[in-house]
C-alpha cells in the first residue's frame, strides 16, 4: 500500500515506519519538524536500506496536505502528527486545540477531496480518565480530565461522525496505553526535549548520569508497592499493531476503537529495578508527592486486539529497558538524532 504518516518523523511514527517499510509498504512521511528532526530520514534509510520520501509541512496545511495525497497515489494514512504533553496541554489549551482537533479537520478535509477513505487515529487510553474498572477494555465509558485528552476524544467522535456519513470509510482509533523502548538498533527512540515528563526516557537519564534522582510520584497508591501502575508497551509492538490494523482495515469498513497495550501492568518501582537490571547502573530515586491527575493503576483490556488483529505485544520489560538503554547510550555518543 501507499501509506502517508503525518507525524512520521516523531517516536511512535518513525517505528512505525521500519515496520511498514519492512513490510513492503511505501510510504510519505509528512512532518513540520515541531518535535523532531530532518536527522529522522537518515536513521530510516540506515536501518532499512529504503529510501522515504519527506515532506516538510503542517497538516493544518490542507492545500500541501491534498497535493501529497494526490502526487503519490496515497491508499491510506495514519495520523500521529499532534502535541502530547498533558501538562503544556493545561497551560496552553488553544495550541492543542489548534494544532490536534484543526489538524485532524484539515487532513479529512484533505482526504477527502482526493477520495482516500482509510485512517488510522493515534488515539490514547487517556479517553477512559479515571478508571471505573480494570482492566480497560473498549467498551470502559470516555472521559477526559485534561485538554490534551479532550482534544483525542473530540477527534474520536469526529471520526464516529465521519465513518457514519459514508459506508465506505475505515477507520480505526487505535488507544495506546504507554509506548516506551527503541528500535533494537539504538538508531532510533523518544528523544524528549529539556526535562522529561514521562517515566521512563526520565529513568535512562538517571542511569547515565544525566539527572541526579528520579521523583517518584507518590508511594500510598492502593497498589502493590503503593507507587503507580502502568501498561507499558514496546514501542515496536505498537508499530506492528499498525501493520496489522492496515490489514484488518482492508477487509473491516466502518470506524473501530482499539487498545493497544499488554494487558500487564507494572509499578513505577518495578520499572526502576528493571531498568538497574538492564543498564547495570544505580538509579536513585526519592518519593515525593503524587503528581496532579496522576491515577493508581492503568492497563489495557487487550483482547479485542487479538481478535480483530491478529496482534499481541510480544516484547518484554527487559527488551523494553535493554532498548531503552542502547538508544541513550548511542544519543550521548552522538551516534543518533
Ligand atoms: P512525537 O512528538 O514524537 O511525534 C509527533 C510528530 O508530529 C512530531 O514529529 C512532530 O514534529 C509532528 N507534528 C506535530 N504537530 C504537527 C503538525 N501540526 N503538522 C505536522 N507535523 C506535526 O509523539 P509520539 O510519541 O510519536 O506520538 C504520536 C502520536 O501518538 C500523537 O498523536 C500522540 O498524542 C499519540 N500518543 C502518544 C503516546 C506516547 O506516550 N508517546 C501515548 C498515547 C498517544
Ligand atoms: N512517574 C514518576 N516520576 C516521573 C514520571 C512519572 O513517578 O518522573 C510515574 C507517574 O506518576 C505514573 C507512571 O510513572 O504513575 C507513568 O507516568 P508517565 O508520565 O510516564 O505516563 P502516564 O502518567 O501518562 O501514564
Amino acid at each position: 500500500m501507499n501509506v502517508l504518516l503525518t507525524g512520521g518523523m516523531g517516536y511512535i511514527g518513525s517505528h512505525t515506519a521500519v515496520v511498514l517499510l519492512q513490510s513492503g509498504h511505501r510510504l510519505v512521511l509528512y512532518d513540520n519538524l515541531s518535535n523532531s528532526t530532518y536527522k529522522v530520514v537518515e536513521k530510516l534509510t540506515q536501518i532499512t536500506g529504503l529510501h522515504t520520501p519527506f515532506i516538510n509541512g503542517d497538516v493544518r496545511n490542507t492545500q500541501l496536505l491534498t497535493e501529497a495525497l494526490a502526487t503519490h497515489h496515497i491508499d491510506a494514512v495514519i495520523h500521529f502528527a499532534g502535541l502530547k504533553a498533558v501538562g503544556e496541554s493545561v497551560e496552553k489549551p488553544v495550541d492543542y486545540y489548534a494544532n490536534n482537533v484543526q489538524g485532524a479537520i484539515s487532513l479529512l478535509e484533505a482526504m477527502q477531496s482526493v477520495d482516500i477513505k482509510t485512517l488510522v487515529f493515534s488515539s490514547s487510553a487517556t479517553v477512559y480518565g479515571e478508571p471505573q474498572y480494570l482492566p480497560l477494555d473498549e467498551n470502559h465509558p470516555t472521559r477526559a480530565i485534561n485538554p490534551y485528552g479532550r482534544c483525542k476524544l473530540h477527534i474520536e467522535e469526529m471520526l464516529g461522525d465521519v465513518a457514519e456519513s459514508a459506508p465506505d470509510w475505515r477507520i480505526a482509533c487505535l488507544r495506546y496505553f504507554n509506548p516506551v523502548g527503541a528500535h533494537e538498533s539504538g538508531l532510533i527512540g523518544e528523544n524528549p526535549d529539556g526535562v522529561p515528563n514521562n517515566l521512563m526516557p526520565y529513568i535512562a537519564q538517571v542511569a547515565a548520569g544525566k539527572r541526579a534522582e528520579l521523583s517518584v510520584f507518590g508511594a500510598d497508591y492502593p497498589t502493590a508497592d503503593g507507587t503507580g501502575v502502568r501498561d507499558y508497551i514496546h514501542v515496536m509492538d505498537l508499530a506492528e499493531g499498525h501493520a496489522a490494523t492496515l490489514r484488518f482495515l482492508s477487509q473491516s469498513p466502518g470506524l473501530h476503537a482499539i487498545n493497544l497495550g499488554t494487558g500487564q501492568g507494572y509499578s513505577v518501582l518495578e520499572m526502576v529495578r528493571a531498568f538497574e537490571k538492564a543498564s547495570g547502573c544505580h538509579v536513585p530515586y526519592r518519593i515525593v508527592a503524587r503528581r496532579a491527575g496522576d491515577v493508581s493503576a492503568v492497563y489495557a483490556n487487550p483482547h479485542k486486539a487479538s481478535e480483530c488483529l491478529s496482534w499481541r505485544a510480544l516484547r518484554s520489560l527487559d527488551d523494553m529497558c535493554a532498548s531503552t538503554w542502547r538508544f541513550q547510550r548511542s544519543e550521548r555518543s552522538g551516534m543518533t538524532l
